[in-house]
């Protein structure tokens, strides 16, 4: 045995030696082909005949005639770049059977069926074999007919499997989903660090490595793990193709209202392919329920549903007899559907290398296609509270991911230069134009540093004490009890950043803290100054804060009452609609009659336990509490003796601006009806001769519609001088009433207009 395995190796290009030779020893002979052609027409060849392709993918010819040559080497290619061919042309072109090593049975599946369709004799060994079909495997791979042979690392590594690999002719050894083997990496498996094991027991059978996914210190880890091209790994070919996806757009939005803007990215691609990522299971049934309702052909996949049905869905979503699949990222690893037109993230990915490979899906066949990233500041506490802490190694580098991808999230640069950046490569151009960054999506506040350190310095008057929500209620200058408690409205921060609401500034300080002034650390993710945030408040720093784009109305349609979730417990909120609808239907009346939105978010946020707790609720009027007080009660005791949420939760209710109290409980049947006549544009005095109404009452409904309807822009209703007169009013006096702005302006603008204006300033927020 060892005899003939020396006289294969004088064949091959010697290990360890890093660069080729000038005249590198002949390959072996190809199957195919005249001898006289070289490598590379050698491999075409195989192309064009296996595959019918006619030309290589960026980087294929190298990373081929590195396999061909017996140079080891480490290929790193963005998903759908080719990866698979790189190996499995050679493999068909040399003498002997290729050894691929995959992580999954799924994706070795896949690619076997692949290559047979081809009329390229291929086979898996997995636990999925009867001992027949596995002695079937054997033989064939004995007799030399099968090209390539694909095994999981933890099979490989059994004495079984390693002594049947000395009886075989090993053509080359590929590492697939590389990055497995780097603790550093996204995705780190111990069982690929065994793999090394195959260097003395195959000696002198060339190794490669191939992977999506590498930041350089993954790169060279991959390539010292494995010895490639030498002990140290420091021979081996790195081939490192582009990860720019130049055909894909990308998008970042806080979520506000996670349906509502999912279904307007769906909506937007209308009837074409797209997959909808969710964080839990549970997330997964529920907009895969709320698309359905909206007329969507859309599917849920996740690990928790019967295997059959997880195929079946997935297979309707491959036919084309679905159009959406929402997925937990158990769904895409090893689905080569090419014409996906759309990925959308309903939460935070754990990691760049995640969002990535996921993102990556889309567009697969070259043409454009949209990347949507929603985010919420609790999605990284999610990620971090799973976190395997066992080995402090791993959990390090998972927090480290998780921070960076929030970084990208909350940043504010080319989200393409971004990504780039973080796999290392440069990009070379100012504006990539298809990056909400880029295309001017997001508008930048004017004097961010200010604005920096006026948060930064309220985190140092807290003395690093507080949390994120804590510090933007103090700068908000809100009468919570607690902060009057601990006499923080005598802070000379407090207050100060009084005309903005705490969600934004809540906002302000993730992306703060996303751009490294500010940290967030411990069990409470209490907020600490970094070096480079204390340099910030000596005014060395460029900060850049968003502010949400003005001009976004008409996408976020469907975000009414968005900014009003904060604190609010989804599930009990759930629970109670769901009540709600069943009181409604008893009685015959339509649910907004029986207590509007608003009102259930109030009682989701603040659970109270009893019924003077309940007479708080925003929305709760007498009549209601006596009504139906004690039965939402017992329902939102029970719904936290369950759960363990907390009641009577002090959390404060969304501030109430003047302009905002008539419609705290959501529209009015009255104004419902008329928003159709809004929608069309029909004016004020329109509506009110229409329906004999008075045009008090008019403008009343109105202010319903452009809060329902979150309507930035008062053009149809008030003249531009006068709008723009009340925006500059606004700005000197703030959103506290509307009496000091029509001060302001000398009462030279009307009421009606005012409100108005201040409604759709207000809604910019
Ligand atoms: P990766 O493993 O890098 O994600 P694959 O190897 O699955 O990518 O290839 C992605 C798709 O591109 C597959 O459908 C594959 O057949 C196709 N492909 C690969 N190389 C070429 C080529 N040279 N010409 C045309 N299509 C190619
Ligand atoms: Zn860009």
């Amino acid at each position: 045995m060892l005899t003939a395995m020396v006289g294969r190796q004088g064949l091959r290009y010697a290990r360890g030696v890093p660069t080729p030779a000038p005249n590198p020893p002949a390959p072996h002979s190809p199957d195919i082909g005249p001898a006289d052609e070289t490598a590379a027409e050698r491999l075409l060849g195989a192309l064009r005949r296996y595959w019918g392709y006619d030309s290589f993918r960026p980087l294929q010819q190298e990373a081929m005639t590195c396999v061909v040559e017996g140079r080891e080497s480490v290929v790193v290619l963005p998903t759908g770049g080719g990866k698979s061919l790189c190996f499995q042309a050679p493999a068909v072109c040399l003498p002997g059977t290729a050894v691929v090593v995959s992580p999954l049975i799924s994706l070795m599946k896949d690619q076997v069926d692949a290559l047979r369709e081809c009329g390229i004799p291929a086979a898996a060994v997995n636990s999925s074999l009867s001992p027949e079909e596995r002695r079937d495997v054997a033989d064939r791979a004995r007799s030399g007919e099968l090209k390539l042979l694909y095994m999981a690392p933890e099979r490989l590594l059994t004495d079984g499997a390693l002594s049947f690999l000395t009886t075989i002719d090993v053509s080359l050894i590929a590492i697939d989903e590389a990055h497995c083997i780097s603790s550093w990496g996204h995705d780190f498996r111990p069982e690929y660090r065994g793999l090394r094991r195959l260097r003395e027991v195959l000696p002198g059978v060339a190794m490669h490595a191939y992977t999506a996914t590498a930041t350089e210190r993954v790169r060279h880890d991959i390539a010292q793990q494995l010895g490639l091209g030498g002990d140290q790994g420091d021979g081996a070919e790195m081939l490192i193709g582009s990860f720019d996806r130049p055909n894909l757009s990308y998008r970042v939005q806080r979520a506000k209202n996670k349906i509502g803007q999912i279904a307007d990215a769906v909506g937007k691609r209308k009837g074409e392919s797209g997959i909808v990522y969710c964080i839990s299971r549970k997330e997964v049934e529920r907009t895969a329920e709320a698309l359905a309702e909206l007329g969507v052909r859309a599917l849920p996949y996740h690990a928790g549903l019967a295997d059959e049905v997880r195929q079946r869905n997935q297979e309707a979503f491959i036919q084309e007899r679905a159009d959406v699949i929402v997925a937990t990222v158990a769904f895409g690893m090893g689905i080569d559907k090419s014409n996906v037109r759309y990925v959308v993230h309903a939460g935070l990915p754990k990691s760049i290398e995640n969002y990535q490979q996921e993102s990556g899906r889309a567009g697969r066949d070259g043409l454009e296609a949209d990347c949507l990233l929603l985010y919420s500041a609790g999605d990284a506490q999610t990620w971090r509270r799973m976190t395997d802490m066992s080995d402090p190694q791993a959990a390090a580098t998972a927090l480290a991911a998780i921070d960076a991808m929030s970084g990208y999230a909350s940043g504010v640069t080319c989200r393409r230069r971004a990504l780039l950046s973080h796999f290392g490569e440069g990009y070379a151009k100012d504006n990539c134009a298809s990056c909400d960054v880029c295309l001017g999506d997001l508008e930048l506040v004017e004097e961010p540093l200010i604005l920096a350190q006026k948060i930064i310095s309220c985190v140092a008057r807290l003395e690093q004490r507080f949390g994120g929500d804590y510090t933007a209620k103090v700068l908000a200058g809100s009468s919570e009890q607690r902060i009057l408690d601990q006499r923080h409205d005598r802070l000379s921060t407090y207050g100060l950043l009084s005309d903005s609401r705490p969600a934004a500034i809540r906002d302000w300080i993730e992306q703060l803290v996303g751009q490294g002034f500010l940290a967030k650390e411990g069990e409470y993710n209490t907020l600490h100054i970094t070096e480079t945030g204390r340099r910030l408040l000596k005014g060395d720093a460029a900060p850049q804060l968003l502010k949400p784009a003005a001009r976004k109305a008409k996408s976020q349609r469907q975000a009414a009452g968005a900014d009003n979730w904060e604190g609010v417990d989804r599930d009990l909120f759930e629970r109670l609609r769901t009540m709600r609808a069943e009181i409604a239907t008893t009685a015959g009346v339509p649910a907004y009659v029986v207590f509007g939105d608003a009102a259930l978010r109030d009682m989701a946020r603040r659970r109270p336990s009893t019924l003077d707790g309940f007479a708080e609720v925003r929305g709760v009027g007498q009549k209601k509490l006596a009504e139906y007080g004690e039965r939402f009660v017992a329902a939102i005791v029970d719904h936290c003796e369950q759960t363990g949420a907390k009641l009577d939760a002090l959390g404060a209710p969304a501030p109430t601006p003047a302009t905002r109290t008539d419609d705290a409980e959501g529209p009015s049947a009255a104004a419902l009806a008329c928003f159709g006549r809004f929608r069309n544009g029909e004016s004020i005095d329109d509506v009110s001769a229409a329906l004999s109404r008075a045009r008090s009452t008019v403008v009343g409904y109105l202010n319903q519609y452009l809060r329902h309807e979150q309507i930035t822009d008062p053009a149809p209703w008030v003249n531009a001088a006068h709008a723009r007169r009340v925006e500059e009013a606004i700005e000197q006096v703030g959103l506290r009433g509307l009496k000091p702005i029509f001060e302001q302006l000398g009462g030279e603008v009307d009421y009606d207009a005012i409100r108005i204006v201040a409604t759709c300033v207000a809604n910019r927020e």
